[in-house]
């Protein structure tokens, strides 16, 4: 099932995604609210799905499919060529760096250049959803604790993120957590690890890999952030960008504003969005 969080005549709402059309679900809470309540949820979902109808997709503004995560958190340097092209050395460990819940964007909504800053940069990551969560998953249970999949651009301002040792304040900027354009249930995904996932700026294709390639897997990745701390329904985990960021070209490209940024993967959509420099 692909499940949106979307905006329609002044109220947000959450729908079923089917085609080019979406069905308003009916239900009253927010995306959290729908991953807690999922068991008893989904096959009055799934129906609605199938009776058809609904909104054309175009008709309605898509916000985040989590617009307010309690927590998101990313791991840096977990695809060979981007640790070759970052000049870094395979970690031993994961590592893991926030991005703040105000940093989460609409799929389609601008993305601020924020005033004063020139290295802004785009980074397509798969971006696994909590479902269940708990503490101290197992790899081998990692995929029980996980609700779906979207599309992210772990948007990254470089300079700030190398201004200090902790990437953080460099990841979290207003808007720079865009994610969308829906959440693809982990059943419809099937196998995480063998999608291609692809980032265009104005048309140019400057990544391209797929999943099969992260140094750290899913599975891996929720059991390393579980050992001391509860995941919990919607929070989101952006798993890792490939080689071909502008901070890595030759000579370095970033975002500048009126650039179209698109990021998407195999069977989950894409997202795409217009730089906006702030003034
Ligand atoms: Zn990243």
């Amino acid at each position: 099932m692909k499940l949106a969080t979307y905006n329609a005549a002044g109220q947000t709402r959450i729908g079923i995604v089917v085609g080019d059309r979406i069905i308003d679900s009916g239900f009253g809470g927010t995306m959290i609210d729908l991953i807690r309540d999922w068991d008893a949820l989904k096959d009055g979902l799934a129906a609605l799905g199938a009776a058809g109808g609904g909104a054309m997709l175009a008709e309605v503004t898509l916000e985040a499919p989590v617009p307010r995560p309690g927590k998101i958190f990313a791991i840096g340097l977990n695809y060979a060529d981007h640790i070759a092209e970052s000049n870094m050395q395979p970690p031993e460990r994961q590592v893991w760096f926030t991005k703040a819940q105000t940093s989460v964007n609409a799929p389609f909504a601008d993305i601020a250049i924020a005033k004063g800053t020139m290295t802004t940069d785009y980074e397509v990551e798969l971006v696994a959803v909590i479902g269940k969560g708990g503490k101290h998953i197992t790899a081998t249970d990692a995929a029980d604790a996980i609700f779906g999949y979207c599309v992210g651009n772990d948007v990254t301002e470089r300079m700030w993120q190398h201004a200090s040792p902790q990437w953080s304040l460099g990841k979290s900027f207003d808007t720079h957590a865009p994610m969308g354009p829906w959440i693809v249930t982990a059943d419809e995904v099937g196998d995480p690890h063998a999608l291609g996932l692809r980032c265009f700026v104005n048309g140019e294709k400057r990544q391209d890999s797929n999943t099969s390639h992260l140094v750290f897997n899913v599975w891996q990745q929720v059991e390393h952030l579980s050992i001391g701390m509860t995941l919990e329904p919607g929070d989101c985990l952006f798993t890792g960008t490939p080689g071909g960021v502008g901070a890595a070209m030759d000579p370095r490209q970033f975002l500048k504003g009126g650039d179209v940024v698109r990021c998407e993967i195999d069977g989950l959509g894409a997202i795409e969005a217009v730089m906006a420099a702030e003034g």
